[in-house]
């Protein structure tokens, strides 16, 4: 055993180091995204400069290693080199003919947060001498050491670029009345790079390094070092990326796009990242490098002034562009570089794109042929096309935001910045437009986050609790943007040297991060023929049906807009507390004897029957589930500390008043009532056995609804769902009585109407003999917000609110299990109340009706136990429909023909 070992352990001679001829775009593990792409674009012979990978695999070494790189991984690159300098007859740290290189970190997957590039190494004081020469160009030649120290001492030297350089710089621009770098001189340069190598040696104590392969040993470890940064840990968190990939490091020699006005640097999509449109889509800047595109130093122009510019030029990006395209069949970001008239591409990836972006750019590759329409689904997430339904910054407005922070909950809000909770919510009720800003919230804020259109804060990432109680408020929400300070006190924010004070406008983008100063425009949410195109593919492609929770008729007919198949809940309390309803609903829970309920009954029947009518119309014949009254009485009441406020108030000003008998009359009613834990006490099924009056009248309404509808010929099936049940004795005892009802009422009318009754499955008694339960029940809908807090224990309200957002942060909880079912506990009670059921009547109809309908994992559950339909609110029906559609594809069984719903 041990021998054996042994020679498995022997060190391989792998390859360290890749040159791009070596690499392809599979290799992305090994050599990065960045660089595996960089491989591919050569092999396909673009114009890219020449260079190598360094792979991963070398990096997780070095860190391994206590950050010693391995011994012999220099001499592999020198080696490398050796092989660039050939072909460009240039050689590193030459005196006569050098070869400047940029070292580019790269993981598999692309990465906020990790080392910026450094660019131009290889440059000296004697290197930059030649350069000038050999340029004729002593103002490029400077402009590039003058960015080589910076980056360096910055990046790799660790001293701060803001403080530092950037200050010198613009202290010296100032000094010299410019406003653009391009108006510095040669002679001001010189001057620049003499602060620059002072500042170096003051911050860090030790000389700009002069020995190019030194520059670029640093160089290498900086990046593998940058793989720990703390913003590239957070980001791999937040993100679900593995913390032990490491990175890749790219060598690459340089061209120069800051050598004239007939050179430059840009960015360009494909196709436009912010709506779809298929044109190329980007920026450049002329005599400029790197990253000075983004940087927003000088405005750049808009890519097809490139074509006026240099349309030879741009007319070669054009042909790349869409070659990259086509090869790897989707958006590409390509970065590329002029130098002298001659293009040179330097990068390319799948580019990220805004929701709306996303759905058009699957549809439209998928009509010209480019993908398959499966695929065209898969690269839609539910997110994105949940994007698509937010209103947005208008991606035609292009100022740079102030701050890019985490972008936690989707959707665009504008609003004035309120410091506090307590004004956000004095303000927010008062009907004022507010953002909540705060350094980070907490539960105390979630009455002030409840009135606001949507919250910023500095600190926390997804799982925080501003973005968590956000998401489940359905506001947008930007966290985590660490370039603002935050001074509660002072009621004000700053920000990259802007003061935001109390009261001031911002807008928000929760879904691209950004913040902006002031009232920025924005666009409603777009749901073009591409939108509606998807939805009718992943139709198709799905097995779960989808249904909506429509409680009102205009629900249902959103919900029928939207492409439900039905509605799955129908929560019949919501009408009872309409304006005219309610004091009849309070009249009947008031009344002491069967006499006087029935009395209150009746006036709510004619109710009732119109609202049903409305859903049945509606829904066009699509099935109806409506579920019995359900909440605790005492939600339909006055609260007790307003009654005995009005009580006390009355006996002292109006002791002899009927209000005051009234309020007294309530207030008993209310303290009889009142229930040490309502959520656990008389509601649901009990109810109907307490009060079966209650349930009788609504059963009438839903068959007379019906009965009268089907004499008009408007088709009606309709399922009656009794709520809360846990014994089969429960359910038998309600259904017998109810469904002798209904067969009572048809016959009244004379037709007969398509129904059927079934239970939630929202208590664990429930699913533990769902068997038993299944003689009775025709359907199961599972209530998973119910059947969440029974199995957790949890009240949602209480738990959302004072704890999970901590759960999640340390880790105790994977996810929100209100948000996204808990699998392992809620969901093995699931797949037991489905088998159960199915033992005792294999044709039970089998659906949820939880907000975990809309939740795209969810979903995805429910697709894999073999639910019939989900059901979730009207807006979001759509999402549920392409997720159903993703989870069907990923079913490697085959998607089975969707079952009626
Ligand atoms: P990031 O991953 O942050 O985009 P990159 O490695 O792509 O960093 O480089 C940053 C900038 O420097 C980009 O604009 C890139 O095009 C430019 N750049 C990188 N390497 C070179 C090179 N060899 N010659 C010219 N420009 C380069
Ligand atoms: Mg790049
Ligand atoms: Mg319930």
């Amino acid at each position: 055993m041990a021998a054996a070992t042994k020679i498995i352990e022997q060190p391989q001679a792998k390859k360290r180091v890749y040159s791009f001829a070596e690499g392809n775009k599979d290799m992305r593990d090994l050599l990065g995204g960045k660089g595996a792409n960089l491989a591919e674009m050569t092999n396909l012979g673009m114009p890219v400069p020449p260079g190598f990978s360094i792979t991963t695999e070398v990096c997780r070494e070095y860190l391994k290693r206590g950050r010693k790189l391995p011994p012999t991984l220099m001499d592999e690159v020198r080696a490398a080199l050796a092989q660039v300098e050939k072909g460009l007859g240039k050689k590193f740290g030459s005196p006569r003919n050098p070869l400047l290189v940029s070292v580019r970190s790269g993981a598999k997957f692309s990465m906020p947060g990790m080392m910026d590039t450094i660019l131009n190494l290889g440059l000296n004081d004697q290197t930059l001498k030649v350069l000038e020469r050999l340029t004729g160009n002593r103002r490029f030649a400077l402009d590039a050491y003058r960015r080589l120290i910076m980056m360096f001492g910055s990046v790799v030297m660790g001293v701060d670029r803001k403080k530092h350089f950037e200050a010198a710089f613009e202290a010296l621009k100032e000094r010299l009345g410019v406003t653009e770098d391009t108006k510095v001189g040669a002679k001001d340069l010189e001057e620049l790079v003499g602060t620059f190598k002072e500042i170096v040696k003051r911050e860090t104590g030790r000389e700009f390094p002069q020995d190019p392969h030194e520059q670029l040993e640093m160089s290498i470890k900086a990046v593998f070092e940058s793989w720990n940064n703390r913003r590239a840990i957070e980001y791999r968190r937040d993100n679900k990326i593995p913390q032990d990939l490491g990175t890749a490091v790219n060598v690459q020699a340089m061209v120069f796009g800051n050598i004239g006005e007939d050179s430059g640097t840009g960015v360009a999509f494909t196709r436009d990242s912010a709506t779809g449109e298929h044109v190329l889509y980007g920026d450049y800047l002329a005599n400029a490098q790197g990253e000075d595109v983004v940087a927003g130093i000088r405005a750049t122009m808009p890519i097809q002034e490139l074509g006026r510019h240099m349309p030879k030029v741009y007319g070669e990006l054009k042909k790349y562009a869409n070659k990259l395209e086509k090869h790897y069949r989707d958006l590409q970001d390509i970065e590329f570089t002029v130098e002298a008239g001659r293009l040179f591409v330097l990068q390319t990836r799948s580019g990220k794109r805004a929701g709306q972006a996303a759905v058009k750019i699957a549809v439209d590759m998928a009509q010209e042929g480019l993908i398959s329409k499966e695929e065209a689904i898969e690269r839609v997430s539910a997110e994105q096309l949940e994007q698509s339904m937010h209103p947005q910054i208008d991606p035609a407005y292009k100022v740079r935001p102030l701050a890019i922070g985490v972008p936690a909950s989707p959707g665009a809000a504008c609003g004035k910045a309120i410091f506090d909770a307590d004004r956000a919510a004095e303000q927010g009720a008062a009907g004022e437009q507010i953002i909540l800003v705060r350094e980070e919230t907490n539960p105390d804020d979630v009455h002030g986050l409840a009135q606001a259109q949507g919250v910023l804060t500095a600190r926390g990432g997804k799982t925080s609790h501003a973005a968590i109680v956000a998401t489940g408020m359905g506001k947008p929400a930007v966290v985590g943007c660490d370039a603002l300070v935050v001074d509660e006190g002072a009621r004000q924010f700053t920000c990259n040297g802007v003061v935001v004070k109390e009261d001031d406008l911002i807008t928000i983008d929760g879904s691209s991060g950004r913040v902006h100063v002031g009232r920025v425009p924005t666009v409603p949410p777009s749901m073009g023929k591409e939108f509606w195109q998807l939805l009718r593919w992943a139709d198709k492609m799905r097995r779960l049906g989808v249904r909506a929770n429509a409680d009102t008729p205009e629900d249902a007919a959103t919900a029928f807009r939207y492409g439900a198949e039905g509605v799955g809940l129908c929560r019949t309390e919501h009408m009872f507390m309409d304006e005219d309803r309610l004091p009849v609903v309070q009249e009947m829970i008031m009344a002491v004897s069967v006499q006087e309920r029935k009395k209150a009954l009746d006036k709510l029947l004619p109710m009732q029957r119109e609202d049903f009518i409305g859903i049945f119309k509606a829904m066009k014949g699509r099935p109806v589930t409506i579920r019995l009254l359900d909440p605790p009485l005492h939600e339909f009441l006055p609260r007790e500390e307003q009654l005995i406020e009005d009580v006390t108030r009355l006996r002292l000003t109006e002791p002899d008043s009927a209000e005051l008998k009234r309020f007294e009359s309530l207030l008993v009613r209310v303290n009889a009532l009142k229930e040490a834990n309502p959520m656990l006490g008389l509601r649901g099924c009990r109810l109907g056995i307490i009060f079966p009056d209650i349930n009788e009248m609504q059963v009438r309404a839903i068959f007379e609804a019906a009965c009268r509808l089907k004499k008009q010929g408007v088709e009606v099936r309709t399922e009656v769902m009794i709520p809360l049940v846990g014994h089969i004795n429960e359910l038998k005892t309600v259904r017998d009585q109810l469904e002798k009802l209904a067969k009572k009422v048809m016959k009244e009318n004379g037709v007969e109407v398509e129904y059927s009754f079934g239970t939630m499955v929202e208590l664990p008694r429930a699913a533990l003999t769902a068997d038993e339960i299944a003689e009775s029940a025709q359907f199961f809908s599972f209530g998973t917000n119910d059947l969440t807090q029974t199995v957790f224990g949890f009240s949602r309200d209480d738990a959302e609110a004072k704890f999970i957002y901590q759960y999640l942060e340390k880790g105790i909880l994977p996810v929100n299990p209100f948000q996204t079912i808990d699998e392992t506990g809620v969901g093995k009670l699931m797949r037991m109340a489905v088998e159960l059921g199915k033992k005792t009547r294999p044709d039970i109809k089998l659906g949820i009706c939880g907000e975990h309908g809309g939740d795209p994992a969810s979903i995805h559950f429910c697709h894999k136990i073999g639910l019939h339909y989900v059901s979730c609110s009207p807006y979001r029906v759509p999402v549920a429909r392409l997720a159903a559609a993703h989870a069907a594809l990923e079913d490697k069984s085959g998607a089975k023909a969707r079952a009626d719903v």
